[in-house]
């Protein structure tokens, strides 16, 4: 599968946020192999690594709802 990287503004505007892996991971590996940023690792459970992106798609994968995205941009809302 081919990997990108990405300078592009829009994703930078995402890194505002972090993406989190709860306790209900499976480790089923769903996620590192939908990632087009290779922004996870899978070692018994998902971790994030740098080349995250935020933009959730792993998440739309996940049996379980494990990934989370928060907010780092205090002046939301
Ligand atoms: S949110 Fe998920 S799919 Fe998107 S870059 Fe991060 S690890 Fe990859
Ligand atoms: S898809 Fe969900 S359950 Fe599977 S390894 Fe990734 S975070 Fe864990």
């Amino acid at each position: 599968m081919k990997r990108l990287k990405s300078p592009d503004p829009y994703l930078e505007k995402m890194k505002k946020s972090i993406v989190v892996v709860d306790d209900s991971c499976v480790g089923c590996s769903f996620c590192m192999l939908i990632c087009p940023y290779d922004g996870v690792n899978v070692l018994g459970k998902a971790e994030i690594n740098d080349n995250c992106n935020a933009c959730m798609k792993c998440s739309m994968y996940c049996p379980n709802s494990s990934i989370k995205k928060i907010n780092l941009d205090s002046s939301e809302g």
